[in-house]
């Protein structure tokens, strides 16, 4: 097949870029590089199955031939981004998304868009099925990101019921893994730079919230799984339900590297969700997918990269 995938300088983007090629398939990797990284880059450029083609989805993509599918990854991702580049977000999330969904009617393709576990919100039911309609404020700071990716489902939703495009929603919970960004800014990027540099370790509040942490390649395994081996429609949650405290995944990080890190705590940022669980009876029944990867095995390899990345560029992070 050939297979559009946006946003492919990121973390998820560029595993299910590599994951697509290892299957065989041709992918047209698409990044504006607003939050890409040149190193995944590199990697995807020297891949002779892989055409590179920086832009911004908000812009029209010309490409020439017949397309089978896209996967839609493209968007900044991270709290500390939802401040500075909140239009940004909003205009990837509407016109961005629209853009492609007309890309995917013209070529006949499927189109998967990446949905979001912050389409729950604050949430008051744990775990979060895809029923759950969430607790989302639509002016607070993460309103950009939360309400973006709704109303990207919204219009994902209309293109199917009146345009019939062959449309997917997965809605991806806290992922990690190999290339994430040093300043990306997310819990476990600034845990495992702090921690290798000897830094404290910055936990939010009293580190009580819960997130569930999934390995990269587990989450490349349900996109294709939904994307091309499912003509399942309605969203689909997609997460490792193994729940953890953000004080644990500290103390786990200062274990794991054998550090002798102590502990900052640091204020909560605004409306920080308290917990967080995704719940993936419909994964396992739809799609037959189940996390594989324990967060003991996917944080070494994770701190493995980032102990390489840190000592060839040890000013980063
Ligand atoms: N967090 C933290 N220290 C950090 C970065 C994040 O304690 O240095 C907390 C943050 O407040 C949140 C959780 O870790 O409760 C996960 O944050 P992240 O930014 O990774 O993603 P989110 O799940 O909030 O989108």
């Amino acid at each position: 097949m050939r297979i559009v995938v946006t946003g492919a300088a990121g973390l998820v983007g560029s595993h299910l870029a590599a994951r697509l090629v290892g299957d065989g398939h041709h992918v047209l990797a698409v990044d504006s590089m607003t939050t890409g990284q040149p190193r995944n880059v590199d990697w995807l450029r020297g891949m002779p199955e892989v055409t590179w083609i920086e832009q911004d989805i908000a812009q029209p993509l010309e490409i020439e031939g017949g397309v089978d599918a896209v996967f839609n990854m493209a968007c900044p991702a991270s709290p500390v981004d939802f401040r500075p580049k909140a239009l940004e977000i909003m205009r990837t999330c509407s016109e961005g998304v629209r853009r492609l969904l007309e890309f995917a009617l013209e070529h006949e393709a499927i189109f998967l868009q990446a949905s979001t576990s912050e389409c729950y919100g604050d949430p008051e039911v744990n775990p979060q099925p895809e029923s759950y309609r969430g607790n989302v404020s639509t002016i607070g700071v993460r309103s950009v990101y939360d309400e973006g990716k709704r109303f990207a489902e919204a219009l994902t939703m209309a293109y199917h019921r009146e345009r019939g495009v062959r449309t997917r929603i997965a809605r991806i919970f806290n992922t990690y893994g190999p290339r994430m960004r040093l300043d990306d800014g997310r819990v476990l990027p600034n845990f495992l730079c702090q921690t290798l540099k000897g830094e404290p370790l910055t936990v939010y509040g009293e580190g009580r919230q819960t997130r569930s942490f999934c390995y990269v390649d587990d989450l490349v395994d349900g996109l294709v799984r939904l994307a091309l081996e499912s003509d399942f429609v309605e969203p689909v949650n997609l997460g490792n339900p193994d729940e953890v405290t953000i004080r644990q995944v500290a103390e786990e990080v200062i274990e794991l590297t054998g550090s002798g890190s102590k502990i900052d705590y640091r204020p909560l940022p605004e409306d920080d969700p308290k917990l967080r669980q995704p719940d993936i009876t419909r994964a396992r029944e739809i799609l037959g997918w189940s996390p594989t990867v324990d967060r003991r095995t996917g944080f070494l390899r994770t701190i493995e990269d980032f102990r390489q990345v840190l000592a060839m560029h040890p000013t980063d992070g």
